[in-house]
């Protein structure tokens, strides 16, 4: 079977650090995941499995991918991301093989954390989608398999899976052993966005800004949305540069703006 391009990202670079606010977050994935990797010793004498997978949820463009990518550079493992509603469609027929030849490749490549965006393709509300419940089932009892690595051994393979809507993932992968652990990626709260503004800013020119005001102000956006107003923030800041043929700083005025334009995108969200 040949290899399925799944891509890789190496996680080395971002860690927990590079991604903004979300303490709550942090901390719970400390305490379920990384610690526990990271303390063998008193792992094994709590008897704390590492089996099964961490399941993050929440609304659109909020970390989700950031904060997998993060965890594998904490880790120093590399990254695979898999965006399963594009990949099942395009392997129509060949779904099951392609999951086990995923699964080996991550096992020819550990340590690495594999990270399965929208997961909610593996529930009832697609099958419909594609052929009917049956193919949908087998690619389910693929994944059930590579997960319980009852013959397979997946030490090193972190699975990792995110979804904007958990409630359509077939029930089957959340039990016990599997995608038992939810974290809720929130929409990140006052401190959090001004944070994330800090970290889209980082070194650029910038007059002296007052983030913590752009962030009192952008309630309801996500850190996608915080991401665009910095980069529309930059283009007017370009263009004046352009313009006076020197390099003229981000001022308030451009992050004022940009925040007015750029309409939060966790509303629609909200509404599913
Ligand atoms: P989706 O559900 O649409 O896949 P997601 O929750 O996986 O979204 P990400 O892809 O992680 O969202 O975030 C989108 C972008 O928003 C990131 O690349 C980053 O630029 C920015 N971002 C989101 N959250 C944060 C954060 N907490 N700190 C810094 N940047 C953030």
């Amino acid at each position: 079977v040949s290899e399925p391009d799944i891509g890789t990202i190496g996680g080395a670079g971002i860690t927990l650090a590079d991604v903004g606010g979300l303490t709550e977050v942090k901390k719970r994935l400390n305490l379920s995941f990384l610690s526990p990797l990271r303390n063998p010793e008193l792992r094994l004498r709590f008897g704390k499995s590492l089996r099964g997978g961490l399941l993050l949820w929440g609304p659109p463009g909020c970390g989700k991918t950031l904060i997998a990518r993060a965890l594998a550079g904490e880790l120093g493992a590399s990254f695979y991301e898999i965006g399963l509603s594009d990949v099942l469609d395009m392997w129509i027929g060949s779904s099951e093989r392609n999951l086990r030849a995923i699964f080996d490749t991550a096992r020819r490549n550990r340590p690495c954390l594999l990270f399965f965006d929208e997961m909610d393709a593996l529930g009832q509300k697609r099958s419909h989608l594609r052929g009917g419940g049956s193919s949908m089932r087998g690619v389910v009892n693929q994944m059930l398999a590579e997960l319980d690595g009852a013959s397979t051994d997946n030490e090193g393979v972190f699975v990792l899976a995110a979804s904007n809507h958990p409630w359509d993932i077939d029930s089957a992968l959340l039990r016990p052993g599997r995608f038992d652990r939810t974290v809720l990626v929130p929409p990140p709260d006052q401190a959090a966005r001004e944070a994330i503004l800090g970290f889209h800013l980082r070194g650029k020119p910038a007059e002296r800004l007052n983030l913590g005001k752009i962030a009192k102000v952008t309630e309801g956006r996500s850190g996608a949305d915080l991401a665009l107003i910095c980069e529309q923030s930059v283009e007017s800041a370009m263009d004046r540069s352009m313009t006076a043929g020197t390099v003229v700083p981000i001022t308030q005025r451009d992050l004022e703006d940009a925040a007015r334009s750029v309409r939060p995108s966790i509303g629609d969200w909200l509404e599913t």
